[in-house]
């Protein structure tokens, strides 16, 4: 007998899997085979509204953030080993909501997930501020940092669970309780991992996770005045309209947002190990990715035989069924993104640039509906073009010539976007003068896409503000508080004249 596998996946409010209060759900699609992997409900202001009201009532009355430290820490360092145990499982629902390779959500992000969390586990016990002394003569002044109290956080659909927990890690360590929104295309894992929260001890009304649509949502939890902080992962006309939202009661504002990086590779530079860079820094998670390598300028003397070894390179990413593991590059999230990215490669046609390999959508054996790109090599696109300019979000590279260091810099900085860069070289001092002048969050030497748990990961310029991972993440999260004693106990203090009583001379 068939045994009835439900795929309905309700939210988590308050310690328990519920469903939204109008009764509606929102269908998850597999981007491989368009099947259905799950269902969630739509949620409403009224469920937002109920999310906020378990996470304040579980902030009040402290039972999370006046926890013992060493029970906090061991609550999230158990909620690491249970994504560890549950991560064959996690990733291939992941695999199934993304249609990304297995192979790399398993190996990948999953396993640094958890590492994440431990990380954050750690930082609950490096409190810091600046030291006490007596700066008025009379006082002793101390810091204290203390958690902000409910966090929104609004993640995107590129890296649903590793985004999670970028977001919970720094808020849930800091003592915080949160109101969590997945992008509605992947809320799955994120719903696990709420469970899982509650599995490991996490008190309930501590991570609320409320799915639907952003604008529904998302905007109600970055509008809603009993909400202290919002925090977004996601594209930035998205983190604008945020920023408007959370005015209204003066919320902090953490906007981690689009990207553009730039790759450079100096005339002096190991081609080889750039063109492999290029390659998985512009095509890994099928170029879904805001730090993907997307803009590539050569060196003219490299710039021929770079383009030439990358076209192999790309040609030899094998495109397929995401589950089968000697697929490279499984789909983009949806046919709806390969028609957006199809669009700006033929655009760019139009415009008079060179499409080197790619620019066509594979068949796939057996999944011929499947959301699939090929990996795309582009030349001879203009600087102030839309392909070179707006953020692609697929696997898609051009590549540009230039001529001389402070042009590269010039064209690389030319962008609204400041998330990521690389540049590609075996001179120290052009490596150190690199790193001083692009204008963005990360800047990496010889390497791309790379990033640590201990290092902070956030943008300048139009990619937001606010840093994912590290202990600044973590410093998000807390607010600073100045506590100042005074040591004499004289009931008449110097300053009264000033309101009774006349100076002292
Ligand atoms: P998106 O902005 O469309 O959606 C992100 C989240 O915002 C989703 O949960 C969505 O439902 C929600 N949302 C949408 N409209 C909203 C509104 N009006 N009010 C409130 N919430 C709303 O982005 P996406 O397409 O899911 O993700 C891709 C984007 O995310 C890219 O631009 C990428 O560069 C960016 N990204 C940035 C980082 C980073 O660290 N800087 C990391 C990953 C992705």
């Amino acid at each position: 007998m068939a045994i009835a596998v439900s795929l309905d996946f309700p939210m988590f409010i308050d310690g328990r899997s519920v469903e939204a209060s109008e009764g509606a759900w929102l269908e998850v699609h597999n981007p491989a085979t368009g099947e259905l992997v799950g269902r969630v409900p739509a949620g409403t202001v009224a469920d937002v509204d109920r999310a906020v009201a378990a996470a304040r009532a579980s902030f009040r009355d402290g039972r999370w953030r006046n926890l013992l430290m060493p029970a906090r820490v061991a609550i999230m360092n158990r909620l690491g080993d249970l994504l560890d145990e549950r991560a064959d499982e996690l990733a291939r629902l992941e695999t199934l909501q993304t249609g990304t390779s297995y192979k790399l959500r398993r190996e990948s992000d999953f396993a640094f997930a958890s590492d994440n969390l431990r990380f954050f586990a750690t930082q609950i016990r490096h409190l810091e501020g600046k030291a006490a002394a007596e700066y008025s003569g009379s006082h002793t002044s101390m810091i204290r940092r203390e958690p902000i109290g409910v966090c929104g956080q609004v993640a995107p659909w590129n890296y649903p669970m590793w985004m999670a927990i970028w977001k919970i890690g720094p808020a849930l360590a800091a003592g915080n309780s949160v109101v969590l929104k997945p992008a509605s295309a992947t809320p799955l894992t994120t719903i696990r991992l709420a469970e899982l929260g509650k599995e490991a001890g996490l008190p309930d009304g501590v991570l609320n996770v409320v799915t639907g649509c952003g604008d529904v949502v998302g905007a109600a939890i970055a509008a809603h005045p009993d909400v202290d902080l919002i925090s977004l992962t996601g594209d930035s006309e998205t983190g604008k309209k945020i920023q408007a939202l959370a005015a209204g009661n003066v919320k902090r504002v953490h906007l981690e947002l689009g990207g553009k990086a730039p790759f450079i590779v100096a005339a002096d530079a190991d081609l080889e190990a750039a063109a492999r860079g290029a390659t998985a820094g512009a095509l890994t998670n099928g170029g879904q990715d805001c730090t993907a390598a997307t803009r590539a300028y050569v060196h003219r003397s490299l710039y021929g035989s770079f383009l030439a070894r990358t076209k192999e390179l790309f040609e030899s990413v094998r495109v397929g069924d995401p589950f089968d593991p000697t697929t490279d590059l499984g789909t983009l999230i949806s046919v709806a993104q390969v028609d957006r990215v199809d669009g700006f490669v033929q655009r760019a046609k139009a415009a008079g640039a060179t499409v080197v390999t790619g620019g066509v959508r594979p068949s796939v054996a057996g999944l011929p509906n499947g959301a699939f790109y090929a990996p795309t090599l582009i030349a001879d696109a203009a600087q102030d073009s839309e392909i070179v300019q707006q953020e692609v979000f697929g696997p898609v590279l051009v590549v540009l010539p230039f001529d001389t260091d402070a042009e590269a810099i010039e064209l690389a900085n030319d962008t609204k976007y400041g998330l990521a860069a690389s540049i590609w070289t075996r001179d120290v001092f052009r490596a150190m003068d690199a790193a001083r002048l692009l204008n963005f969050g990360h800047v990496q030497v010889n390497d791309h896409l790379m990033v640590t748990s201990e290092m902070p990961h956030g943008g300048f310029k139009q990619s937001g503000f606010g840093k994912d991972m590290s202990s600044y993440s973590f410093e998000e999260y807390t607010q600073v508080k100045h506590v100042m004693i005074e040591l004499t106990g004289e009931p008449e203090k110097d300053w009264h004249y000033t309101i009774f009583g006349d100076p002292k001379s």
